[in-house]
């Protein structure tokens, strides 16, 4: 029973400490985005400090964070 708890607590922290590190050395990709609305595809940053808006209807595909942008449109793929 113990050891199935300490097993459990690593494994969150393994979690934990993956999550830290990726705040800051985020590997900055560009993604393959579907709008939402139009159904426009549109590559993006995946790290943006701005609102990203569709080219074609200026619906927010992708919001800022302060660090990975987070996507409001469908996500397609990763080009990298
Ligand atoms: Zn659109």
């Amino acid at each position: 029973m113990k050891i199935g708890f300490f097993e459990l607590e690593g494994w969150e922290k393994k979690l934990l400490k993956k999550e830290r590190i990726s705040i800051p050395q985020p590997r900055s990709t560009f993604l393959l985005v579907q709008c939402q609305k139009c159904e426009n595809e549109q590559i993006i940053y995946s790290m943006t400090n701005n609102n990203i808006l569709c080219k074609i209807c200026d619906a927010i595909i992708a919001e800022k964070t302060g660090g990975k942008a987070k996507i409001h449109g469908a996500f397609i793929r990763r080009l990298d």
